[in-house]
């Protein structure tokens, strides 16, 4: 029989891949390592047999974990003040997990107007095509849940603050309401990242079953990663999730697990420097007179304003801006394009400043205002320079 290696090398290419080196254990670094794999090797048919994928005694599959996603896990669940977290490719996937692992034909999901756009397109798609019916709410009037919420009720969405318009819901006031009803409650945290507050607090009049992060925001910080999470602090619950997790196959890369684990200790020093610049920012847009509305929700005068106040003491690093409808369309997408520090582009919480136009008309089913809205996520740029960026911009509409 051939080899195909040929034959008379130095070195056989067995003994390259069977090698008989370990090195010495022991090793101790600031971060975790970095383990790769999709097979994981049993030291015989007994340990095959053994174990299986449900908890996180063993491992039996790369798919499954391994001990750099496990560690990750953890360390959101901690983030969160939760006690299980799944791993998904993206936010969004983590959104349709919940939708896919909790609901079934004939239940009803019911989600916040102003939730993130994808959540609600999700419901209109995939999830009517399985039978799953959906309404939207009015997340600033309690009483708008409380008119759809029916017995096929079986989840209900919140998201604070609201997406784009950030208006801060009384949280405590909805779950309430759907706690006396008894209908799941799945939180979108991402703005509040486990720093704002902690969404699973029942003393502050929370207590969700479920939060998802998309850790593609400040978690990762660097605009550079995509992933998802998914916390529970119910060990039925979080098995229920897990299944469908597993049959799914939405595992995470190691190297973008390495990259949310290096970015995770400084979660919290980011969030706040975002939050002080946003404020700032929002702050001297308020006395500009091209904008009838700044959006902040620790700005006074913005809605949810004083909601925000009972639960939060930190703020994403995010705000929007509605232009007075003397400005087209046109001329705000003209002041858009003119900044230079401020990038066009999706998503939030990297090092670089970003700003997004919306038309609110097509968005929420009642919009507050004519104008259209601008929205900005801060970087790590400086304050001065941000603004003076605005307002070398703002020419364009003079
Ligand atoms: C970005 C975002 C998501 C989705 O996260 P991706 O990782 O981009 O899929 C979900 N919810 C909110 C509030 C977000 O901002």
């Amino acid at each position: 029989m051939t080899d195909v290696h040929g034959d008379g090398g130095a070195v056989s290419a067995t003994a390259l891949i069977h090698h008989g080196y370990t090195p010495p254990g022991g090793f101790a670094a600031v971060q975790p390592a970095v383990h790769k794999a999709s097979t994981v090797i049993f030291a015989n048919t007994q340990a095959l047999h053994a174990r299986q994928w449900k908890d996180k005694t063993g491992y039996t599959y790369g798919l499954h974990g391994t001990p750099t996603t496990f560690t990750l896990e953890e360390r959101i669940a901690t983030l969160e003040g939760g006690q299980q977290t799944l791993l998904l490719p993206s936010g969004l996937a983590a959104i349709a997990l919940v939708g896919m692992a909790l609901l079934r034909a004939g239940d009803e999901v019911l989600i916040p107007d102003n939730a993130y756009g994808p959540n609600k397109e999700l419901a209109r798609g995939e999830l009517a095509r399985w039978g799953i019916t959906h309404r939207f709410y009015d997340a600033m009037d309690p009483s708008s849940l409380e008119a759809v919420l029916s017995p096929a009720t079986k989840l209900v969405w919140l998201e604070a603050a609201g997406s784009v318009t950030m208006e801060f819901p009384d949280l405590s006031a909805l779950i309430r309401l759907v706690r006396s009803h008894g209908a799941l409650i799945a939180l979108d945290n991402t703005w509040g990242a486990g720093i704002a507050f902690n969404a699973f607090e029942v003393e502050a009049g929370l207590g969700v079953d479920i939060s998802v992060h998309a850790l593609t925001k400040y978690p990762s910080g660097g605009a550079d990663v995509m992933m998802g999470s998914v916390t529970t602090r119910d060990e039925p619950l979080h098995l229920r999730l897990k299944a469908t997790h597993m049959r799914m196959g939405w595992g995470v890369g190691a190297n973008d697990a390495e990259l949310l684990l290096r970015s995770l200790p400084t979660l919290s020093l980011r969030y706040h420097a975002q939050d002080a610049v946003g404020r700032q920012l929002a702050g001297w847009w308020s006395a500009r007179p091209e904008v009838v509305q700044v959006l902040h929700p620790a700005l006074a005068g913005s809605p949810g304003h004083a909601a925000w106040q009972r639960l939060c003491t930190a703020s994403a690093g995010l705000f929007s801006v509605v232009f007075d409808d003397r400005y087209s369309a046109a001329q705000v997408h003209a002041f858009v394009d003119a900044l230079r520090l401020f990038k066009i582009g999706y998503s939030w919480a990297g090092p670089v400043s970003l700003v997004v136009p919306y038309q609110l008309s097509v968005m929420r089913s009642r919009p507050a205002w004519p104008g259209t809205l601008v929205r900005f996520s801060v970087g790590l740029e400086s304050a001065t320079d941000l603004i003076a960026d605005c307002e070398q911009a703002l020419s364009v509409l003079r």
